[in-house]
């Protein structure tokens, strides 16, 4: 298949892994973190990391929008949906995520709720459409690249006088994350040496927000396409770029991210969100100017102020290392619940959850090769 096996040819990948391992210096460590999920997954999926030379290491980020939100935001969705008038409607992935007391989404439908699950914004604006008299309340989650879609469903339902549809807004912002996780390093002795950019994010922001991680931390960020490839000649660049004394915003995945992104889709966030002041994310705490909520000419459509939502934090299941795998400061495997008590069928924290989690991505793919590292290492002392 044209356009996909070429970002999957093993011999090219080969090809790759040999120039990276040529050119790392053996002397020095390199400590890159993937910030999204989609990375997260494609790494664990196709086993970049067993082509990379010792000293390279790839910590996984913060991105992936069902593991940031906090249990405190689920509490709300799910008592918002206790309300009889509600129908609730989400994303698969969200349902199954752990809130308080051992409860979810899922269980709270088993219940009696009426949580429905949408595939896009416009399910459910149709489900609002049908049904004059549900309230029909989409919880949406998501950093840049979802946020647009919301923008728009929401101008829809104010240009057809739509007095049944609201949204919780859990829209986040990437660039900011990444300054919270850098700021974070000497607290959590997390030192990076460099960042690969995300995708679809940066397909509608471009590159230009990162530039503050090349001016003010002085670190290399290089904007990367999902394919084992893509993510292979990323990390390359990242090595030329530290090996040559470089820090400076490069981009990997030109055949579909620029410089300024995509304006209109710009355009349409500007019009309908503005910043909160402050927002929690799951493991990394209160991020101020890290969200988005409904501006006041869309207010009538902002689910928190029609139903009076204030959120109470809540803590995460104390065994559960969601919080630090997600600063970067630990891996799945560092986790004592993880594949006994932890599973993607039974999930106690939220990074089993989606599979671009690092928890459900190292569980599908990771473990396997955990064993035979194991196996080999064993048969060779
Ligand atoms: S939507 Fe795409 S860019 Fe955003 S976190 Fe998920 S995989 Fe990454
Ligand atoms: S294994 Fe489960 S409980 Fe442990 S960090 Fe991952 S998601 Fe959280």
């Amino acid at each position: 298949m044209r356009y996909v096996d070429e970002y999957r040819d093993p011999e090219l990948a080969k090809g790759v892994a040999a120039r990276i391992a040529a050119e790392v210096d053996a002397a020095r460590h390199y400590r890159f973190m993937e910030f999204c999920g989609g990375h997260t997954h494609a790494i664990s999926r196709y086993g970049v990391e067993d082509m990379l030379p010792r000293n390279v290491a790839m910590i996984h980020g913060p991105g992936c929008p069902v593991c940031v939100l906090p249990v405190g935001r689920i509490d709300d969705a799910i008592r918002l949906a206790s309300d009889p008038r509600v129908t609730l409607c989400t994303y698969a992935d969200l349902m199954r995520v752990p809130a308080s007391r051992g409860a979810s989404l899922l269980k709270a439908r088993a219940a009696g709720a009426d949580i429905r699950m949408v595939y896009s914004t416009l399910d459910a604006l149709r489900i609002a459409e049908a049904e004059p008299e549900r309230e029909v309340v989409f919880l949406a989650i998501g950093f840049e690249t979802t946020t647009p879609p919301t923008a728009l469903a929401i101008k829809q339902a104010k240009a057809k006088a739509l007095r049944n549809f609201s949204v919780f807004c859990n829209h986040v912002l990437t660039p900011v994350a990444m300054r919270a996780i850098l700021a974070g390093e000497s607290d959590e002795a997390t030192a990076l040496d460099g960042i690969v950019g995300p995708a679809h994010v940066s397909t509608v922001i471009g590159a230009r927000p990162y530039e503050f991680v090349a001016n003010e931390y002085g670190k290399p960020v290089v904007i990367s396409g999902f394919e084992p490839l893509d993510v292979m000649q990323s990390i390359l660049m990242l090595v030329r770029q530290i090996n040559e004394g470089r820090c400076a915003v490069e981009n990997q995945y030109v055949r579909a991210v620029t410089h300024d992104g995509n304006a209109r889709a710009q355009r349409e966030m500007d019009d309908v969100f503005e910043l909160q002041e402050s927002f929690e994310w799951r493991g990394l705490g209160m991020v101020p100017h890290s969200a988005l909520r409904l501006a006041e000419a869309f207010a009538a459509f902002d689910a928190e102020k029609r139903f009076g939502i204030h959120t109470v934090a809540a803590a995460d299941n104390p065994a559960c290392e969601c919080g630090a795998i997600l600063r970067g400061a630990k891996k799945p495997t560092d986790c004592k619940l993880f594949g006994t008590l932890c599973s993607p069928e039974t999930p106690m924290g939220s990074c089993m959850v989606s599979s671009e989690g690092s928890c459900a991505a190292h569980y599908a793919y990771g473990r396997f090769r955990d064993r035979s590292r194991a196996r080999m290492e064993r048969a060779a002392s």
